[in-house]
């Protein structure tokens, strides 16, 4: 008898090649395969008259064959078939390459449903390779991601030899809770989410299943963060943050002498910290992460901060060290590309415990840096890094105090969510005497005048971006159209100029160095793609312009503008768009008069409607296998109330009908660990 946890091998219809395939796919189970829900459905119930059949949509179509099944060989290894089908409105010829198995079971004379795309004309509509069923189909047929070898319908069979074993398929949902949010049972979900027999079928069954997805994200987190709730961590005096204050050059904000309390309660609570500090661009989290790093290592233990690039971590260990030397506190940096000697004796001087504070990149993550008493991991930009990277850091200490820093601005309510095991933190509060950024909206038409007003800003010895447009998030493409932009920019308008280029499609150490001239001043105008984004302080960087300035989300507009206006100069963004759209417009307004990353991200989802806000893959979340969190907010909270209420009920989820909840928890972790 099959159960979810039988290995996919042993299923019906799975042979060694098969299961490898699935593997790749992350379905190692039966259970897991049933839980592989289809990306679409076709409705075979819906029939069209063909006569009333928009063109190049999909549409079904019942109809008869009222001609031979012609076959034409086009080449030697290319088969054409063709033939006339017909209902009462109207007729159509109906074409299939390569499809002999298929074009062998059709008959002249016989009626069977067509699914698929009409094109041709009035006169002679056509429908090329469309799918076909007999005439008596009626159902919904689940579409399922497909892959090679592993097509729709293979997966579609799999499904329901699964099905038809006599599967038991515990449910994860306790009764309780089931019926206090009328939901079906697993069984019923599971068997109509694959072959639903009506549409309201599918709808309970996605109902019931959104939910349990996000009860088991919920509950998963909920309990990771009790689990570290219950651990020790060091302890350290919160009485030298005041030694650290004096130490700095200017004052803290308000927000940022709040941000570093509440770490400061957690790190001398006995226990280890887990937060996120949320700020927005240039709102001072260096000198956060300053801090914290001061009071550990004035507390006897060593710190770690980790940046997803090297000059990132270079200015993280500028500053941090000219604020520690004069206290007798050793900041070491280590990143990739120092030579094997320095990053030797780094290492060294880590393990030994010489070293209090150690700045890198990626390169703090391999095995052999080890620490003395790592008693404190910070992680800058944490989006750039998967869940499983900063756990390997924190691995390197006992239970050291973790800190993670994000300026990419998620609403509050779902930041809690997201970041579900986290505390949070937030700065929201500017340094003073911030540079003001004009934000500008024009049309392509001002294009001169915008080169122009650049060309005055670079020969006042200032430097400044300029932004591709987006190709509809494609990387390869967003290089080309960079690279083009940049020749004719470099060839024309700017030829007097040093003129730099910067995309994804980049090797790191050719983005380090690019950047790196930036930096140094020696490129004076960057043409770039959205990878700026995480960028550096340039304060000599006072001019932006974004092209197609409609193609950006709001907060990635935001979090790109944030590059400019940093220094003690006056700095100007321009956003060009020909787009007349109302909504754009609305869009371009926001960023023009709001400068609060929050709010922005507020109007921004309010806008765009929840599902593209952001990708769940630039936090850490595990890939949502149904549930949408935006598009499914309401649900999110109920199902984090209900975890709530069963993780006060049976903290450790020993009770037995809580297992299957367990285990299926655990399954989560293994994902997240992948991310
Ligand atoms: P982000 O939050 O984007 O990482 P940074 O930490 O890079 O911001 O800080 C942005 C700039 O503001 C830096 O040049 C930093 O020196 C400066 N800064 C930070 N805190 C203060 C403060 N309290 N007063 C004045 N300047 C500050
Ligand atoms: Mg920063």
């Amino acid at each position: 008898m099959l159960t979810a946890s039988t290995d996919i091998q042993y299923l019906k219809g799975v042979g060694e090649k098969r299961a490898e395939l699935l593997r790749k796919k992350g379905i190692d189970t039966v259970g897991a395969l049933l839980r592989f829900y289809p990306r679409a459905y076709l409705d075979w119930r819906n029939v069209t008259p063909i006569a009333e059949c928009p063109f190049d949509e999909n549409v079904c179509v019942r109809a008869k064959i009222v001609t031979p099944v012609k076959k034409n060989y086009i080449r030697k290894d290319m088969t054409l078939f063709k033939f006339n089908a017909e209902d009462e409105s109207g007729l159509m010829e109906v074409t299939l390459f390569n499809q002999k198995f298929l074009a062998d079971k059709l008959h002249e004379g016989s009626t069977y449903l067509f699914y698929g795309k009409l094109g041709g004309s009035f006169v002679m509509r056509q429908m090329p390779s469309p799918e076909i069923k007999e005439g008596g189909f009626n159902g919904i047929e689940p579409i399922y991601v497909s892959s090679g070898k592993l097509t729709s319908k293979a997966i579609e069979n799999l499904m329901i030899n699964a099905l038809q074993s006599g599967i038991t398929l515990p449910d994860i949902l306790p009764d309780s809770i089931r019926e206090r949010n009328k939901l079906c049972g697993f069984d019923f979900a599971v068997k109509n989410i694959h072959f639903p027999l009506a549409p309201e079928n599918l709808e309970r069954a996605k109902k019931r299943l959104v939910f349990e997805e996000l009860f088991v994200l919920q509950t998963g987190l909920s309990f990771l963060k009790k689990r570290k709730r219950g651990l020790t961590g060091y302890t350290v005096n919160p009485a030298i943050f005041e030694e650290f204050k004096k130490t700095l050059p200017f004052s803290l904000t308000g927000a940022q002498e709040r941000v570093v309390n509440e770490c400061l309660a957690d790190m001398s609570s006995g226990r280890p910290m887990n937060r996120l500090v949320q700020g927005d661009v240039g709102s001072g989290k260096t000198a956060v992460a300053a801090a914290l790093c001061f009071v550990s290592a004035g507390s006897g233990f060593q710190a770690a901060l980790m940046a997803p690039t090297e000059i990132l971590a270079e200015q993280h260990f500028k500053t941090l060290s000219s604020i520690t030397e004069k206290s007798g506190i050793k900041c070491a940096l280590l990143t990739g590309s120092m030579t094997k000697k320095q990053k030797n004796e780094v290492k060294a001087a880590l393990k030994s415990g010489d070293i209090d504070v150690a700045v890198g990149t990626h390169a703090l993550l391999t095995d052999d840096v080890e620490f003395n008493s790592l008693g404190l991991v910070i992680t800058d930009e944490q989006h750039r890094f998967g869940v499983e990277q900063r756990g390997r850091l924190s691995l390197k200490g006992q239970n050291p105090h973790t800190l993670v820093m994000s300026a990419t601005p998620i609403p509050r309510t779902l930041g809690l969510i997201i970041y579900g095991d986290l505390d949070i933190s937030i700065i929201d509060e500017y340094p003073k005497g911030r540079q003001q950024i004009d934000t500008y909206c024009v049309t392509s038409a001002y294009h001169s005048r915008v080169y122009k007003y650049i060309r005055k800003f670079l020969d006042e010895g200032r430097q400044g971006y300029i932004v591709c447009p987006l190709v509809e998030e494609n990387e390869v493409l967003s290089a080309v159209s960079a690279n083009e932009y940049y020749e004719s920019l470099k060839n024309g308008e700017f030829s007097d100029y040093s003129v730099g280029l910067l995309h994804g499609k980049m090797k790191p150490k050719e983005k380090e160095a690019v950047m790196r001239s930036f930096a140094d001043g020696e490129i004076q105008l960057l043409i770039a793609t959205t990878v700026i984004e995480v960028g550096i302080d340039v304060p000599n960087a006072v001019i932006m312009v974004i092209e197609n300035a409609e193609r950006f989300g709001l907060s990635q507009l935001h979090q790109l503008r944030g590059r400019i206006g940093r220094g003690q100069y006056k700095s100007a963004c321009i956003l060009i768009s020909d787009s007349t759209a109302y909504d754009t417009k609305k869009r371009l307004k926001v960023i023009k008069e709001c400068r609060d990353g929050f709010k922005i991200a507020d109007e921004d989802l309010k806008l765009r409607g929840p599902g593209d806000f952001l990708g769940s893959r630039q936090h850490g979340l595990p890939d949502m296998k149904i549930a949408d969190i935006f598009a499914d907010r309401e649900t999110l909270h109920l199902a984090g109330r209900e975890a709530e209420r069963l993780l006060k009920q049976d903290p450790s989820l020993s009770e037995p009908e809580n297992a299957a909840l367990k285990a299926e928890i655990t399954e989560l972790y293994k994902r997240l660990n992948q991310n």
